[in-house]
């Protein structure tokens, strides 16, 4: 299976037409991020707006996809509709081996569909079906139709698609992806949308032979052991994320009631023993994987007309609790589970839905905002006005809403409150450890706490000075470029240490990847940001709201002096990185 290029099926909806292209460049452009930036540079339009007909929406796997365990996210390639920017989105779930299974490195989609339509594509298939019907449906709604209506390689299909906010063009609408993974943020929920594409069912429909190699084997088993060695199975599998809650909030590093505060006492009531002891249901895994780090809980609603009790289960992480939990003050873990399912089920981001709905509160406390504008009493603490408000939110019930719905910073300087907005780059990630993570999403790549680990760094380091933070970001991102060009579970980061990595290239095929990855990585970073940038990214401009500034964590309060140069060091650092790749790699 491994192979020198790639092999990409190209759909374009406006023609209806679609063709496999074999793409040179698989030992410089590994496959992930690296295969979607150089797809975006094939098919990307990058002077046209994000909502440009011909702009491609682009799905990518990795090298070791099918062949090594945690190699399990998909990434995805777009212009964003929140900043009209070059961008990407990763998901796990079973999309992954879905696409290695029907023979292809990525799916490249073009135009737009002439009524709301859904795509199936497998290793013999490709199909425009006529999906009006589903048009309006929730997610929840649409995938059980559409699993009814596309009943091929179960247990091998993966079933991507959008609520009513990608519908909507909802700036963070995002991409459900089999039911409790997402392409959550920056909106590319909104790009299917605007493709009239309410689904995409990939059918990982071929048999491959694992290779049959001594080399291949010993590289898998050790790998094993060293998932099995590295405490992932537990620490992941048996509280997960939601672990941080108790930790962030003795460190005074949880955003609480629109980052107004960063601990509060009532933290155990929403704590991941919590959620583990009263509200898991049962944890389940993406596919390829051994960890299965996706927690799902449960709701018992009794229904009305026949006296029967119904459960719906939801998935939860720490992102999610963080967001409609403290951040809007819900501490009732039933009533957090009850809006994630909600915001979930309208297709929004989870994350910048709750951050936007916490502005939103504040705005109206403080006045800015009337009653008139939000439809709804707006509470910290009081879930049902957030239940009906995110409703609003991805339909764009009102001006207010459509202009929230493209982002807070947006509807703050319309509206007033810019100070309390909470936004870094995109809607905050929950970490209020300080300067370095402040600085690190405002101007990393996506905008997220993954593109380095300086919300980890921040927790377990006092000083930090400027030098030494600005070669932390360097250096982490690089490394992590590396992870998800080969699509590995970030979490699996001090498994595939790149010694491992060149093992596991090696088994399969990939030999010169595996010699190159440092080099490899540099030009896929470069290519990144260079999109990013051609695209109108200018660090300069990016502001960091003063609610950031008057945080206080465990390390006492934030240095405005710090923070200011942090920022202006790190993007200046980020146009070297562009100008000196120009001269090496153009
Ligand atoms: S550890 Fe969790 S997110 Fe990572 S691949 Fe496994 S189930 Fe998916």
């Amino acid at each position: 299976m491994a192979r020198e290029y790639f092999r990409v099926l190209v759909v374009d909806l406006t023609k209806e037409r679609a063709s496999i292209e074999k793409i040179e460049g698989r030992e410089e452009f590994i496959g992930g991020s690296g295969l979607g930036t150089l797809l975006f540079r094939k098919y990307g339009l990058k002077d046209e707006p994000w909502h440009s007909d011909g702009q491609p929406l682009i799905f990518t796997i990795g090298p070791l996809t099918g062949y090594f365990p945690l190699m399990s996210k998909t990434v995805c390639a777009f212009k964003s509709p929140y900043h009209d920017q070059f961008t990407e989105s990763h998901a796990g779930g079973r999309s992954a081996l879905s696409l290695f299974f029907a023979d292809l490195d990525a799916l490249v989609i073009t135009g737009r569909a002439k009524a709301p339509s859904m795509l199936v594509v497998g290793s013999r298939k490709v199909e425009i079906k006529d999906a009006r019907y589903l048009w309006g449906l929730d997610v929840i709604q649409t995938g059980k139709i559409v699993r009814r209506v596309v009943d091929e390689s179960r247990g091998h299909r993966s079933i991507l698609r959008i609520g009513p906010a990608g519908e909507n063009l909802c700036a963070y609408a995002c991409i459900n992806a089999d039911t409790y993974r997402h392409f959550g943020r920056l909106g590319a929920g909104a790009v299917m949308g605007r493709k009239n594409l309410k689904a995409i069912v990939i059918l990982g429909d071929a048999l491959f032979e694992a290779p049959d190699k001594r080399e291949y084997k010993k590289a898998y088993g050790e790998i094993f052991k060293r998932i099995e060695e590295s405490g992932m199975m537990k620490k992941y599998h048996d509280l997960g994320t939601p672990a941080n809650l108790v930790q962030l909030n003795r460190l005074k590093s949880l955003p609480w009631r629109n980052l107004t505060d960063t601990h509060d006492p009532d933290v155990n009531r929403i704590s991941g023993e919590t959620f583990a002891q009263r509200h898991l249901l049962r944890n389940l895994a993406c596919s390829g994987c051994p960890i299965g780090c996706i927690h799902l809980g449960y709701i018992r609603e009794k229904f009305m007309k026949d006296h029967r009790y119904y459960f719906e289960q939801v998935a939860y992480d720490y992102e999610p609790i963080f967001s409609v939990g403290c951040m809007l003050g819900i501490t009732n873990p039933v009533d957090v589970l009850k809006l994630i399912l909600e915001i979930d089920a309208l297709g929004l981001d989870v994350i910048s839905a709750g951050v936007a709905l916490a502005w939103a509160t504040e705005a109206l406390q403080t006045g800015l905002i009337g009653k008139d504008h939000t439809l709804c009493t707006l509470r910290f603490g009081h879930t049902k006005g957030y239940l009906e408000a995110a409703r609003h939110l991805a339909m764009g019930a009102n001006e207010f809403y459509r202009l929230l719905a493209h982002g807070t910073l947006k509807a703050a300087r319309h509206y007033g409150g810019e100070d309390f907005s909470c936004v870094l780059g995109q809607e905050m990630a929950g970490y209020a450890t300080g300067e370095l993570f402040f600085t690190a999403q405002a101007l990393g790549f996506r905008h997220s706490h993954l593109d380095t680990g300086a919300y980890s760094k921040e927790q377990k380091e006092q000083d930090i000075d400027l030098e030494e933070a600005i070669e932390f970001l360097i250096q982490d991102e690089a490394r992590r470029v590396l992870l998800n060009s080969m699509v590995s579970c970030l979490f699996a980061r001090a498994v595939y240490t790149n010694e491992y990595l060149a093992m596991c290239l090696d088994s399969v095929g990939y030999h010169e990847i595996a010699k190159n990855m440092e080099e490899l990585s540099e030009k896929i970073r470069f290519w990144r940001w260079k999109l990013r940038f051609d695209t109108g990214f200018k660090p300069r401009e990016v502001t960091i709201p003063k609610r950031f500034y008057k945080v206080e964590s465990w390390k006492g309060k934030v240095d405005p002096a710090f923070l200011d140069s942090l920022k202006e060091a790190y993007g200046k650092r980020l146009e070297e990185l562009v100008s000196e790749g120009e001269k090496k790699w153009t």
